[in-house]
């Protein structure tokens, strides 16, 4: 006999796709970013609203460094918003159709930044529909994730770098920082390791970014010289394409070597993992292809037994991870912060993942429209 109070009719958490809102702004930076990719005084964010027909929203944002890239995500998005009208948001369907859509674009590059924007607000609408916090809605849960503060310790004067480093500590009871190196000579690269870590004593993890910026024959010679400092990590030493030299360098050098920002796609990340390119890996989420292409990705990290940290993007990430095998840390970046309602809540040195539905973005309008560009 049927029981009559069964709901036969349960609502369904489908979702239809509608329209896609692109907006774009340029926020200040609180510390200017002095890097080998150059210098950055402000940060352009792309915004990515997802309407579905059932009146879910989704949000995302991209940040593509510099605004000369906008109009051409902004056109990616557009060829997606086409593609996508009228169909059923299934995330992993959409993702595979934007593929498609974009193919004779090519399958990386601002293809998938764009295809990556858009999966982020997608799972974000299906994680809002089923009133879920996107940790959860991926099997994972709400809590605190480890996380160093990367918005400091760029190539500034070194006499800066000693109180700097304090402030950054003190940003969130941090245990963990990041700095660059790279300086013209390896007596100055020793000299602001030795300033920092005089700043924030012995405890503290110190990760160290080149940003690609040496040659391989420079690598080689830089970090052996700087093997023995005690840095947690040494990322990017070279650019980013030449994964064989790569692979040499971490075979040669006994510190961790870090990539992973400038990977594309679940393959690229699998064809770096199957080469042993690097001991770290952390993709950056417009890259590797918004929370589907992550969620590939730390399948075959989780696989391979290799940690993974996240690339900017905090808020999303720190739900991924809480989602991840073999999650490490997270790279606490506030630069989107001045749009967003609720940044990220930070304390002792963790991000907490929110228990409230969606991947924690909401937009301070006032904010958007006070930075639109
Ligand atoms: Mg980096």
């Amino acid at each position: 006999m049927k029981n009559p109070m069964m709901n036969h009719t349960s609502p369904s958490h489908s979702l239809t796709f509608e329209s896609l809102r692109i907006r774009s702004v340029l926020v200040p930076l609180r510390r200017p970013v002095f890097a080998k990719v150059g210098t950055f005084h402000q940060w352009p964010l792309v915004l990515i609203d997802v309407h579905t027909r059932e009146g879910v929203t989704g949000h995302s944002y991209l940040e593509p460094h510099v605004p000369a890239a906008i109009p051409a995500i902004q056109t990616m998005l557009d060829i997606l918003a086409h593609t996508l009208k009228g169909k059923v948001l299934a995330p992993l369907d959409a993702y595979g159709d934007s593929l498609k859509a974009l193919h004779l674009l090519g399958r990386e590059g601002v293809s998938l930044i764009a295809i990556s924007g858009l999966d982020m607000a997608i799972w974000d609408a299906l994680a809002r529909a089923s009133h879920l916090p996107l940790a959860r809605l991926l099997g994972g849960q709400p809590g605190p994730v480890r996380a160093y503060n990367t918005t400091g310790l760029w190539l500034s004067p070194i006499q800066t770098l000693g109180a700097e480093a304090k402030t950054l500590v003190a940003q969130g009871g941090f245990q963990a920082l990041k700095m660059r190196l790279g300086r013209a000579t390896v007596q100055e690269d020793l000299l602001a390791i030795r300033t920092v870590r005089d700043a924030v004593g012995p405890d503290i993890h110190l990760m160290s970014d080149f940003n690609q910026s040496l040659s391989y024959a420079e690598a080689l010679h830089r970090l052996r010289a700087l093997d023995d400092q005690g840095m947690y990590w040494f990322e990017e030493p070279v650019v980013y394409d030449q994964p064989q030299r790569i692979a040499d360098i971490t075979r040669q050098i006994q510190t961790p070597v870090q990539i992973g920002e400038n990977i594309y796609g679940p393959r690229g990340f699998y064809q770096a993992v199957a080469a042993g390119t690097a001991d770290l890996y952390m993709p950056d989420l417009m890259r590797i292809g918004g929370v589907t292409g992550w969620m590939r990705a730390a399948a075959i990290a989780g696989a391979a037994g290799l940690p993974l940290s996240s690339h900017l993007y905090a808020s999303v990430s720190s739900h991924l991870l809480r989602a991840s095998e073999t999650a490490d840390w997270l790279e606490w970046s506030d630069w989107a912060e001045p749009v967003l309602a609720q940044p990220c809540v930070v304390a002792n040195g963790c991000v907490t993942v929110p228990d409230r539905p969606g991947n924690s973005i909401e937009w301070n309008e006032a904010a958007v429209a006070k930075y639109a560009i």
